[in-house]
């Protein structure tokens, strides 16, 4: 029998950005404007789709970051926000990020999460979401974002984690708009989109 095994790692360029932003990103702007960098370096390089994140702790210190990688990989779960969730969780040694809400960690992702990662982020123990482009924007070039509850945001407040949405949206939404425009490929699951 033969046995598998994933390992969720970065591209090499990204390893190079990571080992150079290890300072304080003060601003939850300046912080969207890195992850918006990792979603266009990302579509640019060739390693996946137009998608970044990141995770930094209380004081704006990058954690972990993350890009989509769906399609180099063959894996449908390697979303931007599902990498840097990971990888975090790897870093900090636990699975819980927040440690029982003792500490406090901001995921920042260029777009809003589908469905699968909304789920990912309240399994993960973040505190505060980030986002950039709406999942509207997403879906206006053909992405699925999957059946979203349209009271998503009030649920992840329900369940104290903060969500701040619209933070250089323009610009977010604008580096999908660059991926649909050159012929980047928009990769679904055939059972997904409604
Ligand atoms: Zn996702």
């Amino acid at each position: 029998m033969e046995h598998h095994s994933i390992v969720v790692g970065l591209p090499d360029w990204l390893e190079d950005v990571w080992s150079e932003a290890n300072g304080q990103i003060p601003s939850s702007g300046e912080r969207m404007d890195f992850v918006i960098e990792l979603a266009r370096k990302n579509f640019e390089h060739g390693t996946g789709g137009p998608f970044g994140a990141a995770v930094f702790d209380q004081d704006g210190r990058l954690v972990a970051p993350g890009v989509n990688q769906v399609v180099p990989a063959h894996c449908s779960i390697l979303h931007a926000e599902i990498v840097a969730l990971a990888l975090t969780e790897d870093a900090l040694g636990r699975f819980d990020i927040g440690d029982s809400g003792r500490l406090k960690y901001e995921l920042v992702s260029s777009t809003e999460p589908c469905a699968m990662c909304a789920g990912a982020i309240l399994w993960s123990g973040i505190s505060r979401l980030v986002c950039g482009a709406r999942d509207e924007d997403a879906r206006a070039i053909g992405f699925d974002e999957g059946p979203k509850l349209p009271s998503w945001v009030q649920e992840f407040e329900d369940r104290e984690v903060e969500v701040v949405r619209d933070v250089r949206r323009f610009e977010a939404a604008a580096v999908l708009q660059r991926y649909a425009g050159s012929g980047g490929e928009i990769y679904n699951s055939g059972v997904a989109a409604i």
